[in-house]
Order: structure tokens, then sequence, then C-alpha cells
């Protein structure tokens, strides 16, 4: 049978803002941005300050697809100055949907405007396509799934197949009771749970309402679903390494394998 392979790499694990220095040098400063790759077809997930690290060999074919769960800057931060956008004749397949009345070009036109930036997407090197991100869509050999998430504004959970390997990437979003169904149902099978963790449970109370998720309560969700590998993503900026290692200590005998996302981390399938 012909081996196929079927990979992500953590670009960026960071929420909310970028960080820096050594506290933060395990588990990486930059914001939220993965790169799924299945046998050679490319997908960029988000476009966080992690997007600034993405690698060569994701540019060489003459499109790169770009999925946007949602506009909230610590996710479009990486976007103008990243090797993609910045590549000469490259087509940029960017997904998103609308929110607030703006489709993404409209969403990326307000962040890359005088005076918040000088130059706005239409005169980057790169050829850039915007498109209303579907429900359901194939890219190549993918087969690309969204549905909504609970957080201010909104944000589109995804969902990519291939080869019989299922990744679900949900970031920034508030796990409550009736989307827990909704989510299990859309993950079902799936090998690998990216998703949103950033708080601890007491944090989680006084912040409800701020879109995101304790990383226990979406363990627990993931156990219960029996999902085999946990990645949890956007870690709060105020989380420092020696923090994250004494949480993931609880994580990692949750499940089979359980984690905390670290950046530049690339997860075979
Ligand atoms: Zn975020
Ligand atoms: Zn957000």
């Amino acid at each position: 049978m012909e081996k196929h392979s079927v990979k992500i790499t953590v670009l960026g694990a960071r929420g909310s803002v970028p960080v820096s220095g050594s506290s933060f040098s395990r588990y990486g400063g930059a914001t939220t941005c993965a790169l799924f790759c299945a046998d050679g077809q490319y997908i960029v997930l988000d476009a966080g300050t992690g997007l600034m690290a993405l690698p060569e060999e994701a540019m060489l074919a003459p499109s790169l697809p770009v999925l946007l769960t949602h506009a909230h800057v610590d996710h479009l931060l990486g976007f103008p100055l990243s090797p993609c956008a910045m590549r000469k004749g490259l087509a940029l397949d960017i997904y998103g949907a609308t929110r607030d009345g703006l489709d993404v070009r409209a969403q990326l036109e307000t962040l890359m405007k005088p005076p918040l930036w000088p130059v706005g997407p239409g005169a980057l090197p790169a050829n850039i396509r915007f498109h209303e991100l579907p429900h359901n869509m194939r890219i190549g050999d993918v087969d690309v799934g969204s549905m909504e998430g609970s957080h201010p504004g909104g944000v589109s959970l995804l969902r990519l197949d291939a080869f019989g390997k299922r990744v679900v990437f949900a970031t920034d979003c508030t796990l409550e009771e009736r989307l827990s169904s909704k989510l299990a149902e859309f993950a079902r099978g799936c090998d690998l749970l990216l998703i949103d963790g950033q708080y601890l449970y007491e944090e989680w109370e006084e912040r409800s309402g701020f879109g995101h998720s304790s990383w226990k309560y979406v363990a627990d969700f993931a156990k219960s679903e029996g999902v085999p590998m946990v990645r949890i993503i956007h870690h709060d900026p105020f989380r420092t390494d020696d923090e994250l290692d004494k949480e993931a200590e609880e994580l990692r005998a949750m499940g089979h394998d359980f984690d905390f996302a670290k950046e530049g981390e690339v997860i075979e399938l």
C-alpha cells in the first residue's frame, strides 16, 4: 500500500499578543499559526506571528491556501510581512468568514491601511485571492470542513481530512455545554485535536465572555470523546514556560498523547 504523509507543524502557539524573552523560549512567543501538510499539499491555518517562520517548502507549489479562523489581530499580525505574502507571483488563496459585515478582503484591508500599516494587501508581491470560507470544500487531497465556535465576533473551527487522518483546529473558543455536543460530532474520530485552553480554571471564571477555555475542561472533553492526541494551543501571554511545564504534568496524565503545543513542534500522524 502506498504510504502517505500527513503532518502538522506548530508555527505559533501563543494567544492574544506575541511575547518574547527567556521565560517563553520553550513554548514560544509567536501567535497562532499552524502548517498542515498532506503529501506535499500545504495549508496554512491562521496568520499570527508564527507565519513569519513559514518554511520554504510550503511556498514551492504555485498556490498556497491560508485558512483564517477569524480576524482578531493575534491571528493576522504575521501576514503583512510573511514570507508567503512577500513571495512574488505566489498565488495566496485566503479563506475566511465574513465578520461584522466585513468580508475577509475588507478585514485585511482594515489592518493594512494607514495609519496602522503603510501598504494594503493589493500592493504585496504575492498574488492574493480572497474567498469566503465555505462549510465544506476540497483542496487537493484534503477535505476541509468548518463550523462556528463561540468567541466574541465569531470564529470558524476547522477540520482537515486527508488519507484517513483527521485534524481539528479549534482555537479561540469557549467550549460551552451546548457547543460541546456540536464539536464532538464535528471532531468525531479525529486523530489530533488542537484546541484553545488558554486559562486555568480559576481564571476562566473571572474571564467568562473572553472567548477562551480552561485547558483542563477541554482536555476532559477530549478524553471523554476518546481523542488520542491533543495539543492545547493559544497559551496565555503571561504564562511562562515554567508555569506551563508545571500544568503539563497533570495534562499529560489525562490522555495517551496530551500536551501543550510548542512552537516549532512537528506532529506526524
Ligand atoms: Zn486569539
Ligand atoms: Zn480571538
